[in-house]
């Protein structure tokens, strides 16, 4: 029933229609074009672009279902990393990468392109299926910007799949939560050659804490980042100021607010422990340590509803699906962080985020499989 040429062809006309985070504009238009002949009964962007920044909202497409089933919705994102623009498929046999410089686009277009591809097979077929929703979101890529901004209340689905992540068979359960730190030290400027007592090196401060905090893998379900450092005017001007972006991730709730708070005091004790050894510093130093809490935890039982269906879907077309936990966090931690049930589903996209990207056809028509095999099931336990 799938055709697999068209799914191919669809494929590539995604990964061909460039979509880097805030600039969906053009995917966004090409979904209402290729889904409104599949009849959705609502099709509806949200007003999250105002707070994106992107071209376009998230979009949902509603498909009413003659099963009555509880409805299920579906999620992909519809941007990708750079570089993606201009990009080219290349296909040879049933193997998909880019042409050329750029990323190739399956990370999400493999998810979206089997989603369609199923929507053509249940309409062709006029096979009974239970409601169902696909959600497209934006600005995933760049701190799931979509999923943060979209209104919950806009989903009628109490549980879904993201179709969003690497290898093939494999359903994610678990993801970490993280705490986003933007670390601002603050000393005082002055002539390091006339004045040096009168400034409070920031430079110096921020890298004293830095080498006292915890960093890397700090054990088997927590790790601790700092990515950026700016700060400083020239070589001859005591910096005035630091500014440090950081990050802690785990799967332990209690243990990401704990190392969050030992960094912070780090910082803290940093600051205040400063001495004026000469006396005529102007000032004391200061620091603002903001946590922005970044993406919740995700944890599903392998119980739940959302994991028994997806199992016996796959029982269904038999295919093995391994339950794994990822250290990623993706639309899937917001959308469970929303109390919706949310799995991801792995699409056969691999080497994501790089010029290396490639999918196999084969794992496109395998998903398309699953989900159809999914939206059909007459008898949902
Ligand atoms: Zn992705």
């Amino acid at each position: 029933m799938i055709d697999r040429e068209r799914l191919a062809d669809t494929f590539v006309t995604l990964c061909e229609t460039d979509s880097p985070s805030r600039q969906e504009g053009k995917m966004a238009a090409r979904l209402r074009e290729i889904l409104a002949p599949l009849a959705p009964e609502e099709v509806f962007e949200d007003e999250s672009a105002g707070k994106t920044g992107s071209e376009s909202g998230n979009l949902f497409f509603r498909f009413a279902g003659a099963l009555a089933a509880e409805p299920v919705f579906f999620n992909c994102h519809l941007d990708t990393v750079q570089p993606g623009t201009g990009v080219r498929v290349r296909r040879r046999g049933d193997l998909f990468t880019s042409a050329g410089e750029t990323i190739l686009g399956s990370d999400d277009k493999s998810g979206i392109a089997a989603l369609i591809e199923a929507m053509r097979v249940l309409r062709e077929q006029k096979l009974p299926f239970r409601p169902v929703e696909y959600i497209f979101t934006t600005c995933e890529e760049i701190g799931l910007l979509g999923a943060k901004a979209l209104d919950p209340a806009h989903i009628r689905a109490r549980f879904g799949y993201a179709l969003d992540s690497s290898g093939f068979g494999r359903v994610i359960i678990g993801a970490p939560a993280a705490n986003r730190l933007r670390i601002t030290v603050r000393g005082c400027a002055a002539h390091a050659g006339l004045h040096p007592e009168w400034g409070i090196n920031a430079m110096i401060l921020a890298a004293r804490a830095l080498a006292q905090a915890p960093d890397g893998r700090i054990d088997g379900e927590t790790t601790v980042n700092f990515g950026t450092i700016r700060g400083g005017m020239a070589s001859n001007i005591v910096p005035e100021e630091i500014y440090i972006e950081g990050e802690v991730r785990s799967h332990a709730e209690e243990k990401l607010v704990r190392l969050t708070d030992d960094i912070k005091g780090i910082f803290r004790n940093v600051v205040a422990q400063w001495q004026d050894k000469s006396g005529a510093a102007r000032g004391r130093p200061d620091l603002d340590f903001v946590v922005e809490p970044d993406f919740p935890l995700m944890r599903l039982g392998a119980d739940s509803r959302v994991i028994r269906e997806i199992r016996r879907a796959g029982e269904h077309i038999s295919l093995d699906l391994s339950l794994e936990v990822a250290g990623g966090g993706s639309d899937a931690n917001i959308f469970n962080g929303y109390g919706l049930e949310t799995a991801i589903i792995a699409t056969g996209m691999t080497n994501v985020h790089s010029t290396e990207e490639q999918v196999e056809l084969d794992d496109m028509v395998r998903l398309t499989e699953l989900i159809l095999a999914l939206l059909t099931d007459e008898k949902i336990p």
